[in-house]
């Protein structure tokens, strides 16, 4: 056993979301934090920086969204119905939407404990703001938000990461950049901090405790291909290029116990010519998240899955895989002139895969790769089988259908039949991986064993149990922000004296 003196009580490997919720917890327990970020500071945030920072968090009314937003205006309360998310709508999300596999400790933690830990993430200086326009549209001169995600970080995901780091730099915590930690030490039983590479130079870096909070697999191709099978290797980065699995992989290494949906992941419809991974300055705007009004077609001309089946973001993280799977891994999203301006911002941008016509033919010949025939034939039998006696109405599940199709479509069916139309090229986006490590309600990574390993921590991506084969919006940042506090809180209790 090692009798150096540690260089810290805590190490954090990675600079997101959750691991800034690590460092600030444990640092407000008096611990010393130095947090490890494998990037250049230019790059640095992971995929929380990539992020609208839409955050899903439970509320019983408009007084506890006051709390968190105290910026609401008079106007914006009178023009607005933020309606309630009340933590059973949350549980009963997380069940609906994994299929009840989702841990039922792992998933108590993240639902009671989500507005707490946005009002703690308000006291370090983070803000908050309605999601207008995405998450809500204006029917009879009032918004009326939807989904059940209402909040986002002010600034989005960078204002997010700005927040915590200038709080991080007020609270005395220590930000090491292109430094990739690259294993944990591991003496006595203990993890004891880990083996870290700076400017081609390898040192170890002693801390007491070690909270591992450094992103999933979604960033390494060949762990792509391994877990989630052929084909994910073909499938973009939609955010950092540094989540490769090293925390997942370190910990495995020293005998942690792995967790949850290995072969599950959040993807989405992203635009089919995206670069290979995320650009910071088009942030998630390659998404392409307005599919429920209109239509998805494969290279067949084919219809594939139900747009409508519910409110986008309770099928978006499930539709990325869904797109993989079509002949050349592409699809197009049809819409006509009546629902554009429903379109969010995403497909205004000008790295936009789109063809525009004044008809259905023209429109289809351009699309590359797309059997145009077969397509005019498959969008004429979809508008001949549209309920149009039911009423459109974007912001509840209309029942709007279609009748008698192999491929229905549940909700917001419109015919496509009014000039302009429009065709976006999309492709699968991966976002994060859904398995990793094993904890326990204390954030501590477990063994094979099953007993919790000394010293070692995680939040995050990297944690298993939570998520399975799809995954509620705005899900993402709270479980790093609330598992992450829970982290930093456990490991500077361990690593002080009593
Ligand atoms: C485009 C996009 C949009 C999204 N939108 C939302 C949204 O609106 N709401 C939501 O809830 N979720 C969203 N998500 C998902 C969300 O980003 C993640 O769930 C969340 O940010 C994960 O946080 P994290 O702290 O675990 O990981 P990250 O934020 O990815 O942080 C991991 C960090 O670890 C660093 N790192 C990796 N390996 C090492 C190493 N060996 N040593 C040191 N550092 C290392 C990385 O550089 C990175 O900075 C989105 C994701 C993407 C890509």
């Amino acid at each position: 056993m090692t009798t150096s003196l540690p260089d810290c009580d805590v190490l954090v490997v990675g600079a997101g979301n959750a691991a800034f919720a690590a460092a600030h917890a444990a640092r407000e327990q008096g611990a010393t934090v130095v947090m490890l970020e494998c990037s250049p500071r230019a790059e640095a945030g992971g995929n929380s920086r990539f992020t609208a920072g839409a955050l899903r968090v439970a509320y019983d009314g408009v007084e506890d969204l006051k709390a968190l937003m105290p910026d609401l205006t008079e106007a914006e309360l009178a023009q607005t119905d933020f309606g309630s998310y009340t933590e059973e709508q949350f549980f009963d999300d997380m069940g609906r939407m994994t299929d009840y596999r989702t841990d039922p400790d792992l998933c108590e933690l993240l639902v009671r404990n989500s507005r707490a830990t946005l009002q703690w993430m308000r006291a370090r200086g983070i803000r908050f703001t309605p999601i207008y326009g995405r998450q809500a549209f204006k029917v009879d001169g009032k918004f009326k938000f939807w989904g059940g995600l209402t909040v986002e970080a002010w600034g989005g995901g960078p204002g997010l990461i700005d927040a915590w780091t200038a709080a991080a730099d007020q609270a005395g915590i220590e930000i090491r950049y292109e430094t990739r930690a690259l294993e944990l030490l591991h003496e006595g039983g203990r993890a004891r901090g880990a083996r870290v590479r700076h400017q081609g130079k390898t040192f170890a870096l002693r801390a007491r405790s070690t909270v591992l909070a450094c992103g999933g697999f979604e960033a390494n191709s060949a762990w792509r291909t391994r877990y989630l099978g052929p084909g994910w290797d073909l499938a973009k980065v939609r955010g950092s290029r540094y989540n490769v699995g090293d925390g997942i992989r370190m910990a495995l290494d020293i005998g942690a116990s792995p967790a949850g949906n290995w072969s599950g992941c959040h993807a989405v419809g992203w635009d089919r010519n995206a670069p290979e991974f995320g650009d910071l300055a088009v942030g998630d705007a390659f998404q392409k998240h307005s599919y429920p009004f209109g239509i998805m077609i494969n290279a067949r001309g084919e219809r594939f899955v139900d747009e409508g089946a519910d409110f986008r973001n309770y099928t978006y993280a499930k539709y990325g895989r869904a797109i993989l799977e079509q002949p050349g891994n592409f699809a197009y999203q049809l819409f006509d002139g009546k629902v554009l301006h429903l379109l969010r911002d995403e497909y205004r941008i000008k790295q936009v895969t789109k063809a525009v016509s004044d008809s259905l033919e023209g429109l289809l010949a351009q699309l590359d790769g797309v059997d145009a025939g077969r397509a005019l034939d498959h969008v004429n039998a979809y508008n001949a089988a549209v309920q149009t006696p039911v009423p459109f109405n974007p912001n509840v599940r209309d029942g709007r259908g279609t009748n008698g199709l192999a491929v229905p479509k549940s909700n917001w069916a419109n015919t496509l039949d009014t000039p302009p139309f429009h065709a976006y090229g999309v492709t699968c986006g991966v976002t994060f991986t859904f398995g990793g490590l094993r904890i326990d309600t204390d954030a501590r990574v477990l063994s094979t064993d099953y007993q919790p390993i000394a010293g070692l921590y995680a939040a995050g991506e990297l944690v298993g149990g939570l998520f399975y084969f799809n995954y509620p919006g705005g899900a993402g940042l709270m479980s790093g922000a609330v598992f992450g506090k829970i982290a930093g809180e456990q490991a500077a209790a361990q690593a002080l004296p009593k």
